[in-house]
Formats: structure tokens, C-alpha cells, sequence
């Protein structure tokens, strides 16, 4: 076991921002509030950042010269799921929606509020580094569907499905209610954290990805149903609902 750090340790950042005097700024902050900053300036000092110094987090700003901020959510996810929030132009509404489905984690939008930025990067950190209160039971277990508190894990058809902290937290969620048709906004809050009820994009798109996970391994099967306008349901049972 490595022993413990005798400085305190903060959580390592990777600030990823090619405007030298915006990236300081950002730094600065993140120093402040006591996490440390590590900056690269384009895409490929992000990646190899990454790889030398494996931080907590990484801030990405999206538009970069040379290898792109996508390249760079591509190039990492393949290899890790540490959490990624990535920076856009307000308004931006597609970018943030590809960020998401590209394996982003959140998104900020500039020009930046450094009091959301810093609550925004400890929610995900707090999101990466628990997986929320345990439920009662230690494991939740439907027909075809495991969802193991203990480990974790989940086992669909006794395959087991690789889930980012934050599906995980989301399926959870939905098993400890089954068959309930649980609102978007009591999802975000449950899931993401408080200040997060509107952040819509943020849920349609993990769900978007939790179900393809999980259609993966099973495709004939229907988890999670969506009532629209209302929510979304945990299907508890092999048949599909609407047949
Ligand atoms: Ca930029």
C-alpha cells in the first residue's frame, strides 16, 4: 500500500486550455480551493498529462489547435473513466450533448462562474469517488438483471456490464425503486447532486449511454422504460411492457 502523503493532498486537476492567461486564471482557482492544478495547453500535452501524472479530473476545454477536444475525450475514455467536464461557448447546446455522449461527465459554459466551476469539480469528484449510500440490501437482483451493492458490479444475463460511477449511481437509483416511474428532476438530484434538477442533456444522455450498455448484452430486453414527459421506470420483469 502506498503510504499517506504527509502534505495535504488535494485532488489533481488536468486543466486543459490553450489560452495561457485564461488556463493561470483557472489554475488559480482550483489552488485556492485547495485542489491542484495541473495545466496543459493543447490536446496532445493533455494526453500525455494524463498518461504521466493520472489526475483525479480533467477539465477540457473543448475548442483546442491541433488534436481537438473530442480526440482528446476519445483518446482518454478509451483507457479511463476518471471524470472529464468539458468547457464550452454558452449556447453551444450540440457541443455539450456530443461532450456527453463522446464519455464527458458534466459540462461548464464560458464565460466561466468560478464559484459553479469549483462546486461542478467537487460534485464529479465526490460522484468518481463514491458510489453514493449503499440501499438496504447488498445487491438488487431482477430476472436477467444484478445490480451487486458490495462489488459495484452489474450482471446482465450473467455478463457483466462495465458502467461509469455515475450509469452505475443512475441504475441504481432506478433498482431501489422498481417499476416506479421516478421523475427527471428527483433522477439529477438523486444521481448528480443538488443544483443539477434542470440539467436534462446530463440524464437523456447517460441514459442514452446506460442503454446501450445494457441492450449490449441483452437487446431483446427493455430495463428502463421512458413514460414521456414524466420519467423514466425500471422494467422488473422479462416482458416487455408495451406488448
Ligand atoms: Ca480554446
Amino acid at each position: 500500500m502506498i503510504p499517506p502523503m504527509a502534505a495535504p493532498s488535494g485532488e489533481r486537476i488536468l486543466v486543459v486550455e490553450d489560452e495561457p492567461a485564461f488556463a493561470d486564471l483557472i489554475a488559480m482557482w482550483l489552488d485556492r480551493h485547495g485542489l491542484r492544478p495541473i495545466v496543459a495547453h493543447d490536446g496532445l500535452e493533455a494526453v500525455r498529462l494524463f498518461e504521466a501524472e493520472q489526475p483525479d479530473l480533467i477539465l477540457l476545454d473543448l475548442a483546442l489547435p491541433g488534436l481537438d477536444g473530442w480526440e482528446v475525450i476519445r483518446l482518454i475514455r478509451a483507457a479511463s473513466i476518471v471524470p472529464i467536464i468539458v468547457v464550452t461557448a454558452r449556447g453551444a447546446v450540440a457541443d455539450k450533448v456530443r461532450g456527453l455522449v463522446e464519455g464527458a461527465d458534466d459540462y461548464v459554459t464560458k464565460p466561466l462562474s468560478f464559484p459553479e466551476l469549483i462546486a461542478r469539480v467537487r460534485a464529479a469528484l465526490r460522484r468518481s469517488q463514491t458510489f453514493g449510500p449503499a440501499g438496504e440490501l447488498p445487491e438488487i437482483r431482477f430476472p436477467g438483471l444484478v445490480i451487486d451493492e458490495r462489488g459495484h458490479r452489474v450482471v446482465v444475463e450473467g455478463q457483466p456490464v462495465h458502467l461509469t460511477p455515475t450509469e452505475y449511481r443512475l441504475l441504481r437509483h432506478l433498482g431501489q425503486h422498481p417499476d416506479v416511474v421516478l421523475d427527471r428532476r428527483e433522477l439529477l438530484v438523486a444521481v448528480w447532486g443538488a443544483g443539477y434538477g434542470d440539467d436534462v442533456h446530463l440524464l437523456r444522455v447517460t441514459m442514452r449511454n446506460l442503454r446501450a450498455k445494457l441492450a449490449a448484452i441483452a437487446p431483446d430486453r427493455r430495463f428502463i422504460t421512458t413514460s414521456y414527459g414524466l420519467g423514466y421506470r425500471l422494467n422488473p420483469s422479462r416482458e416487455d411492457p408495451d406488448r
